[in-house]
């Protein structure tokens, strides 16, 4: 668990760090040391004009209390207003990226007030401290100003966090903002561990800056292969420390047959219509890069993202395992992107209402036993509550203990897809193909070709498939090992006991509070039908389930008719994983790979290939209102070669090769 800093205000106003003994800023004047010892001595100014790249990437140890960062960004805007408008062709950075690491968050007040000492960036300010995440461990994608200006926030010590990231041999980070309190007060910190793994995820002339000019930092800087010289430090202060990395030192976080590639993206081709694509041309959308959809419905949202209220949740492990963390920080990324949205003026049906998980059957209460002893997650994440406080919560009367996920509710699916869209064509304009059955995908010289039923469109230097249950249409993406489970959903009138539910209820299924005057009841189950039919029998399933678990309750008891129903085919893989990443061929794999047979695990060239540009997006089951936007921003990271907000474990968690890998190691193809 993350523990907040214990700080107190000095005197002069300057927070404290009373675990470290150190201020967080300079009693003088924090903002003009900030601004010189990071900012100037690592030429952020200049390079912002001259970088090679549309995006700039800042590391920094100790994000504290954001004051680099905040006075970074207030200078990228100025260099952004400096550009022409709107001119996607103009030379200079587009986009700025912030990573900070940070052991001991201060809490939310505390940053809040720490803050009021800067006028100038008071609007800044204001910003961060309501996207401030909350204390769990991993990396926090935080986007502001349209996406123009990312922060990964990661909770957790610094080394360790890098450790965890996932990286190309390139490396991701341009600068280094070398924070933390004086190495004398915090030596944990200032390890050779720490600047070796620094230059792992550095890009060739990458720089460094630091107020420190302590000796064995500088060696360290140097052994870790940093050219580190003394320069002039802030004020009174006679030296500090720069450096510069001359090339990337090739350590990558991935084994070859897990990498995760970096493309051209000049103009892409997104196969789908629901979430997953809306999700995909958003995070295109921010990064102003041309995409077209191709969906065979005549509206989006047609197949499993058709329900007329999703429960938005995260579902967590008792353990601290690679699924625990996709959906604990897909699920808080997701809340910050909806509400976003709705900030923006785009709007969709919705409650955040929380989510309640009642403890009906003796599996699930084990589950939640052991989710309290482990105390892995925070209460504003998922808290355990006895049966009182669940119905105090829900307004209804249920008699079950379970878990309360407060930040939880419901969405209207088709709506935020719309949304999605929205929002995604007014930072980039597209294309978007209705009625656009896809048949054929296939690569020429030039790029990819898609074949309609009666129209060539292309060509496309990328194909990202999101099309869930038909994904696997495709003459190249026939082997994808997809498990269709066919779900229907009921909508069953309210009535006057049931309008008092205040909250989402999960119990084998799921039931919604009112929404135009019906609840969403369901869903079933079935891995053998892939029928979208709608059927009086499951209709009669789902409200036979609700009562079995709650025959003593008058909300389930008491409800009308069912008015109507849907019914989809969720696409999900057996892990009950969702799939992002470049599409693998079996047979290049276990030429390439073949020696995994053997055990042999790390020995092996970069994988060229062969279906470079296509890429598989899908496998989100019921669960992609909460996984899709996170994994999305994750897959275009890796393809426009930026930080990525997954971890290394959970990016194979992901990927397209782990079934065949998996094979190959148990020796079974
Ligand atoms: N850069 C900050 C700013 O702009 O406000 C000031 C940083 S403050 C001097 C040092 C920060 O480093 C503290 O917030 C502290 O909790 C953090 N820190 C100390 N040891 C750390 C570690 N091992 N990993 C990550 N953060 C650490």
């Amino acid at each position: 668990m993350i523990k907040n800093a214990h700080i107190h205000f000095n005197d002069l106003g300057t927070p404290f760090a009373d675990d470290f003994g150190d201020i967080y800023f300079s009693n003088d004047d924090g903002l003009a040391e900030s601004h010189y010892v990071f900012y100037e001595q690592n030429n952020i100014d200049t390079r912002l004009q001259t970088h090679d790249q549309p995006h700039f990437v800042i590391a920094e140890t100790g994000f504290g209390t954001g004051l680099n960062f905040l006075n970074t960004w207030q200078h990228f805007n100025d260099h952004i207003a400096r550009q022409q408008p709107q001119n996607q062709l103009d030379k200079g950075v587009k986009r700025l990226h912030f990573i900070s690491f940070e052991k001991y968050p201060l809490k939310v007040n505390d940053l809040s007030k720490a803050l009021q000492a800067w006028p100038t960036l008071q609007k800044l300010s204001e910003k961060l401290v309501n996207n401030y995440p909350i204390n769990l461990q991993g990396c926090h994608r935080l986007e502001f100003d349209n996406g123009r200006v990312v922060l990964d926030l990661n909770f957790g010590d610094a080394l360790t966090s890098i450790n965890a990231m996932s990286y190309p041999q390139t490396g991701i980070v341009d600068a280094w903002y070398l924070d933390g309190f004086a190495p004398s007060k915090n030596p944990e910190m200032w390890q050779q561990s720490l600047f070796n793994s620094m230059a792992d995820i550095s890009k060739a002339k990458a720089t460094l800056a630091t107020f420190t000019a302590a000796g064995f930092v500088r060696r360290g800087l140097i052994e870790a292969g940093f050219d580190t010289i003394k320069t002039k430090g802030f004020g009174k202060k006679r030296d500090m420390l720069i450096g510069q990395i001359p090339h990337a030192n090739k350590a990558q976080s991935a084994p070859p047959y897990f990498n995760q590639d970096d493309s051209k993206l000049n103009n892409v081709a997104i196969i789908g219509g629901g979430i997953a694509s809306s999700c995909i041309l958003y995070s295109l959308a921010k990064r102003g890069i041309n995409a077209e959809l191709f969906c065979k419905d005549p509206q989006p949202a047609m197949g499993a993202s058709h329900n007329v209220q999703g429960a938005v949740y995260p579902h967590l492990q008792a353990k601290d395992s690679p699924h625990s963390e996709l959906f604990a920080h897909s699920f808080l990324y997701a809340k910050r992107v909806y509400q976003q949205l709705l900030n923006d003026g785009f709007s969709f049906d919705h409650q955040w209402c929380g989510v309640l998980q009642h403890a009906v059957k003796k599996p699930l209460a084990d589950k939640h036993k052991n989710l309290a002893q482990k105390q892995l997650w925070p209460k504003q994440l998922m808290q355990n509550v006895t049966a009182e406080q669940g119905d105090e919560i829900a307004g209804v009367q249920t008699g079950y203990p379970g878990v309360y996920f407060e930040q939880g509710g419901w969405v209207n699916p088709p709506q935020l897809v719309n949304a999605m869209l929205g929002a995604a064509n007014k930072l980039m304009p597209h294309n978007s193909h209705f009625n656009c059955n896809i048949i054929n995908i296939e690569k020429t010289a030039n790029g990819w070709g898609l074949t309609g039923n009666d129209q060539q469109f292309g060509p496309f230097s990328d194909v990202i498939i999101c099309a869930g249950e038909h994904s696997d249409v495709f003459e190249q993406t026939k082997p994808l090992p997809i498990v269709g489970v066919r779900g229907q959903v009921s909508h069953v009138q309210a009535s006057p006991e049931s309008r008092k539910l205040k909250t989402v209820l999960c119990h084998k299924g799921y039931f919604t509070p009112a929404y135009l005057d019906h609840h969403c009841m369901g869903a079933t189950f079935d891995k053998n039908s892939k029928s979208r039919h709608v059927s009086d029998e499951d209709n009669h399933t789902n409200r036979t389930q609700l009562i079995n678990f709650y025959d003593h309750s008058d909300f389930a008891t008491t409800l009308g008719k069912v008015s109507s129903a849907k019914a989809a085919v969720r696409c999900t893989f057996i892990d009950h994983l969702p799939m992002a990443g470049q599409w693998c061929e079996q047979s290049d794999y276990t030429n390439a790979f073949a020696n995994l047979r053997l055990g042999k695990r790390y020995q092996y060239l970069p994988l060229n290939h062969p279906q470079q540009g296509l890429h598989i997006f899908t496998g989100f089951g019921a669960r992609a209102l909460c996984s899709a936007p996170l994994c999305a921003e994750h897959l275009i990271s890796c393809l426009a070669n930026e930080p990525r907000p997954l971890s290394e474990r959970v990016s194979q968690a992901i990927h397209p090769a782990r079934f065949i890998v998996r094979d190959l190691i148990r020796n079974k193809i």
